[in-house]
């Protein structure tokens, strides 16, 4: 590269998804590098979140291939590309900022400058499901959870954990002999965990180390002091609705998934249509130049929400995205297969590539 070249823009993409992922493959192939940010703190949106194991059957040349597979293989194949991650974070902000360019800010306080912005937010940023009581918000954060940061805070206490899947089962499993005492609630007798886990607690249970509740949590008890309200019990009813219990409780662990909320995404000026983000067909470009939206987000005329989709749609927003970063240099279409200048970027070219 001659020194007089200019400097790469710095483009940021939404969402770590199947197809955010690609677009950095994409933009790569031009030469431009990405940053990209996901709420969640793991990459492969609703492919790693909603369903990994599952096969997937309508990806083109892989007839069959596991959810959690694809987002492997298709970071195998953005590596070259070295793009920057940015995890559990939810972008809250994205604000023109003048001369093409934008402000994108998350809710850790990344901020980063932008030449060009990529939605590719899917249904939305995941949130926990959160335990529906009145009252709640006193208690989530210091003695209701919804994820797990630090193990070691739950040994020696009293924990109730709330859920049938695996976040539930696998949190027991591994509590459950470090806990001062441990009750698993859950609404119905089956659970959606591996059986393997599921075996290991009705062990647990069988030996008398643990108590499995079918019901609900119906109230929190706790002790207002020092301006912090310190959860001491919960109130358990089963499932008949004829047995409450009380149980003593430092935490609560509850784990019913995560839903998609678009969140943020409805603020930033953009036309929305069914909580879709308007496109066009040839950029993939929302209502504002330079910010535009790929994947289960966008909507325009015949779009269907699968993966194929999205790929097509990462590929033709690289090229309108080169264009609006670099808006004299002449596009072309490139092979893979014969551009040494791609094959150089893909790092598989020798050194004759230029
Ligand atoms: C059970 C199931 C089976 C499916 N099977 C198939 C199939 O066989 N074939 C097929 O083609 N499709 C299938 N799909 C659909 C497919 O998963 C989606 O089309 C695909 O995941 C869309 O990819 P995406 O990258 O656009 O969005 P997503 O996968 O939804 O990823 C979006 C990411 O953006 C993040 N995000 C959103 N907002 C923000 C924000 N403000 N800040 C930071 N991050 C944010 C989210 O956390 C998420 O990780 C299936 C879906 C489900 C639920």
């Amino acid at each position: 590269m001659s020194s007089t070249a200019p400097a790469p823009e710095r483009l940021v993409i939404i969402g770590a998804g199947p197809v955010g992922i690609f677009q950095i493959f994409e933009l790569g192939l031009l030469g431009i590098q990405a940053h990209i940010i996901d709420s969640l703190a793991q990459v492969g949106g609703q492919c790693t979140e909603l369903y990994p194991e599952k096969p997937i059957y309508d990806i083109p040349a892989l007839p069959i291939c596991g959810a959690q597979e694809l987002i492997d293989r298709l970071l195998e194949q953005t590596k070259p590309f070295n793009a920057t991650y940015h995890l559990g974070q939810e972008v809250t902000e994205v604000k023109p900022v003048g001369g093409g360019k934008f402000l994108v800010g998350t809710s850790t306080g990344t901020r980063l400058l932008a030449g060009a912005v990529v939605i590719a937010a899917g249904v939305g940023s995941f949130q926990p499901r959160r335990l529906a009581l009145p009252g709640i918000e006193e208690f989530e954060g210091t003695s209701v959870h919804y994820r797990v940061k630090a193990a070691a805070e739950f040994h020696g206490r009293d924990l109730v954990i709330c859920g049938g899947g695996d976040s539930a089962l696998d949190w027991t499993v591994a509590l459950c002999e470090k806990a001062r005492s441990l009750t698993l609630v859950h609404r119905r007798a089956e659970f959606r965990a591996a059986p393997a886990t599921v075996a290991r607690m009705r062990d647990l249970v069988a030996a008398g180390k643990m108590r499995l509740v079918e019901g609900h949590v119906a109230a929190l008890h706790g002790d207002a002091a020092a301006g912090t309200t310190r959860l001491t019990g919960a109130v358990l009813q089963t499932k008949d609705g004829l047995t409450t219990l009380q149980v003593a409780a430092d935490h609560v662990l509850a784990f019913f998934g995560l839903h998609p909320k678009l969140g943020p995404i409805a603020e930033w000026g953009l036309d929305l249509e069914k909580k879709a983000l308007k496109v066009d067909t040839e950029k993939f470009q929302t209502s504002v130049p330079g910010i535009h939206a790929i994947g289960d987000i966008n909507t325009y005329p015949g779009k269907k929400k699968l993966i194929l989709s999205g790929f097509h749609e990462a590929a033709l927003a690289a090229f309108a995205i080169q264009h609006h970063l670099y808006p004299e240099k002449r596009q072309f279409l490139q092979y893979t297969t014969t551009s040494p200048i791609m094959q150089k970027r893909l790092g598989v070219a020798g050194s004759d590539a230029h």
